[in-house]
């Protein structure tokens, strides 16, 4: 994870960003563009030198700053993230697909057998060479990460802010359940509701159960949790411990290794 600067002072020069999106949705981005009037003052202090959603011109090999939402699916995206690696100071990361595998993850057990359904067959070349899916982290080395499903838009301005300006502030591997009793709501557990807060990378504030709606996992699971005692939590709580199970597979169906947990 960088800490450094990328603006050393009133000479520097703006820093060039690129903005890709590989397999997902795109609602990432979109996100972005609500950061509303946070965006014209973000603009102001980068060169967008291009991004997915909004321009055509490709083939930019200047930059400084590579942002990629969504999953690697297909060995032409490993080579895009291994060019824009090469070629950015500091690379991001936004959006669970691309931070964990997001709901593109699913598609990792019998992918084979998915593309034969969806395809009736072989895939179409357009498709391109098809691999399990897998985050950016497990092909390149990323600085920063914005997690969830999708980006919170303020969330993805304080990283950028912090890759563009610096920051000493590391990643904390802890779940959600800290910061959410903090905020003093009721815990879902207590009401005999499933909550993947237990188990999920603290990332969010606790943003849905502030909401009212328990965490559905969607900033993927953090390395601190402990899965068996958050199923000896579900058995005391009355909560089924398969719908425990079957819930943490939408957010974590790619396996991370330590090192590739950020
Ligand atoms: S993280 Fe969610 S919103 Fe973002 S690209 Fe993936 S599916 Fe879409
Ligand atoms: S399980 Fe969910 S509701 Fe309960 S403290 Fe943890 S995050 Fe909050
Ligand atoms: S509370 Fe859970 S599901 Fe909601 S945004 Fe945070 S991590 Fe995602």
């Amino acid at each position: 994870m960088g800490a450094f600067s990328l603006i050393t002072d009133a000479e520097a020069r703006v820093p060039r960003v690129v903005v890709v999106g590989l397999a997902s949705c795109f609602g990432c981005q979109l996100q972005i563009t609500n950061a509303e009037e946070h965006l014209m003052e973000i603009l102001g202090q980068i060169d967008v030198r291009y991004w997915q959603l909004v321009t055509s011109e490709d083939g930019v090999e200047d930059f400084d700053v590579a942002i990629i939402e969504g999953a690697v699916t297909t060995r032409e995206s490993e080579e895009t993230c291994k060019f824009l690696r090469a070629h950015a100071a500091h690379v991001m990361a936004i959006g669970a697909c691309a931070c964990t595998g997001g709901v593109t993850g699913m598609a990792s057990d019998y992918l084979g057998a998915r593309t034969d359904l969806v395809y009736d067959g072989e895939a179409p070349d357009a498709c391109g060479e098809m691999i399990e899916p897998r985050p950016v982290s497990a092909v390149i080395d990323v600085d920063s990460e914005v997690r969830c499903c999708p980006i919170d838009p303020y969330d993805f301005v304080a990283a950028l802010q912090r890759a563009l300006y610096g920051s000493n502030r590391l990643p904390e591997p802890r779940t959600m359940c800290a910061d959410c009793k903090r905020n003093e709501t009721e815990c879902f557990f207590e009401q005999g509701v499933l909550c993947l807060g237990l188990v999920t990378q603290a990332a969010c504030g606790a943003r849905c159960v502030n909401l009212g709606r328990p965490c559905n996992g969607c900033a993927g699971m953090s390395s601190a949790a402990n899965l068996e005692a958050a199923r000896l939590s579900c058995e005391t709580y009355g909560v089924p411990v398969e719908s425990f199970d079957k819930a943490l597979e939408m957010f974590n169906q790619v396996k991370l290794t330590d090192s590739e947990t950020l």
